[in-house]
């Protein structure tokens, strides 16, 4: 799924899940649970195959730091503890900040198995995505309601 569904996952766990390390716990497991359900990713095939320095990376960076951006922003608005929340989403995140690392240190054997790990779990996408309507409905609802639980 997007970053943003995942900040806002990261976010609801720290605001529910006691202790904190449970909630932070939760938060990075819930990243391959969030990723198993049928959604779109946007296509960052520019950073991916790692092209010379252009337009393709400058849009791929560009949707990356906009996702980011308004997960930043949907948390500010309504998260009771901003640090604390962002804290949580930067966990729940962090399956795909280690996929991005993977694309620089694609020997690194440790990021090489999460990246395994983390492509499995996009089985739907793995088949080319037949549910693309669907799989636009579910994120939604997901991040929809995910914002609702931080309110
Ligand atoms: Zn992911």
């Amino acid at each position: 799924m997007i970053l943003l569904a995942h900040f806002l996952f990261g976010a609801v766990m720290v605001k529910f899940v006691k202790p904190l390390y449970l909630a932070l716990g939760a938060a990075f497991f819930s990243h391959y649970l969030l990723d198993f359900l049928p959604h779109k990713d946007y296509s960052l095939k520019s950073i991916r195959t790692r092209e010379k320095f252009g337009r393709g990376i400058l849009t791929d960076y560009f949707k990356v730091a906009l996702d980011i951006f308004l997960g930043i922003c949907l948390i500010a608005i309504s998260a009771d503890n901003l640090f604390i929340a962002l804290i949580g989403a930067l966990v729940a995140s962090l399956p795909d900040f280690f996929d991005f690392l993977n694309i620089f240190l694609p020997k690194n054997k440790i990021l090489s198995a999460l990246g395994e790990f983390h492509s499995a779990a996009h089985w739907v996408e793995n088949k080319k995505n037949p549910y693309a309507i669907l799989s636009i409905f579910i994120e939604t609802t997901v991040i929809l309601a995910l914002f609702l639980f931080l309110l």
